[in-house]
């Protein structure tokens, strides 16, 4: 990489905890319009796990993922190891308040210091002009814009938009944990987003009822719990009773042992 920089050439990066889908592959597209090289990474963050969640099961496929990336023209994969990251000792930890509390906080309290502490360093060993991240994982986004800023980090960040599956699941590289009944259930978490997006348009309507709405509408589809679906202000994540020009809708949801999350664009409330 220092070759390439020596020659002057933009680097954009692609972090990924692998497991690589369409999702994954869209946001290299935007990479290599947005830079001369890509590389991309595969590291599932020990960082962002809590104890009982699926570290040890989370899909590694690194082969399958190599020919993926070298297809969509990535330029060098940086796979490390996790001695190489993380020495015994190891003792840093970045948080990012505000932004990153509430909503995925609730239930995965540990799970931003994680990706915040993770990201910092893959930016700082990589040092690329732009890094690309997906607006699937919103919360996740706004985290490291945030941190990106406040850090002074010389990075841009992109936002690459939701690649989901022809009936609206978001892709995810959990989705392959789900049985056929629950998968069959999943995409009517996008189904009540957009319903939930439409009701929250129309003039004079306010949050709190449809959020009751939309958690029931989820329960009734069969999903087994529901984490939050909330209305926030899309660059703050703050909590809002009306939509706002900048609106988004946030939810997750669970479907047996799996967590899935999704979320959409709100337009402006109509006039009334
Ligand atoms: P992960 O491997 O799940 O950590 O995801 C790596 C990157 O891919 C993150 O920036 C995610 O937001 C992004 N990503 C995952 N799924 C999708 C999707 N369906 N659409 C767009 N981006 C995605």
């Amino acid at each position: 990489m220092s070759e390439w920089r020596g020659e002057g050439r933009s680097i954009g990066a692609v972090p990924t905890m692998g497991a690589l889908h369409e999702g994954h592959l869209s946001l290299m597209d935007i990479a290599s319009r947005e830079c001369d090289r890509v590389v991309a990474t595969i590291f599932v963050n020990p960082l962002q796990f809590a104890p009982h969640e699926d570290f040890d099961a989370y899909p590694r496929n690194l082969d399958g993922d190599a020919g993926l990336l070298a297809a969509r023209g990535c330029d060098a994969l940086f796979a490390p190891e996790k001695a190489g990251l993380f020495p015994p000792d190891f003792s840093t930890n970045i948080s990012v308040a505000g932004v990153g509390e509430n909503h995925c906080a609730v239930a995965r309290p540990h799970f931003f210091d994680g990706v915040a502490t993770i990201v910092a360093k893959l930016l700082l060993i990589l040092r690329p002009d732009a890094a690309v991240f997906g607006e699937k994982d919103f919360q996740q986004l706004a985290v490291i814009r945030r941190l990106v800023r406040d850090l002074d980090i010389d990075a841009r960040i992109l936002g690459g938009p939701v690649v989901r599956e022809g009936d609206g699941l978001a892709m995810s590289s959990r989705n392959q944990y789900l049985s056929a009944e629950e998968r069959a259930v999943a995409p009517a978490l996008f189904r009540t987003l957009k319903q939930a997006g439409e009701l929250i348009s129309a003039p004079g309507a306010q949050w709190p009822e449809i959020r009751v709405w939309a958690r029931k509408a989820l329960v009734d589809s069969g999903f087994s719990s529901v984490d939050y679906v909330d209305l926030v202000e899309a660059a703050t994540l703050e909590m809002l009773d009306r939509a706002g020009p900048e609106a988004r809708i946030l939810a997750a949801a669970r479907l047996g042992a799996t967590r899935l999350i999704d979320n959409i664009a709100v337009a402006a409330a109509r006039a009334g």
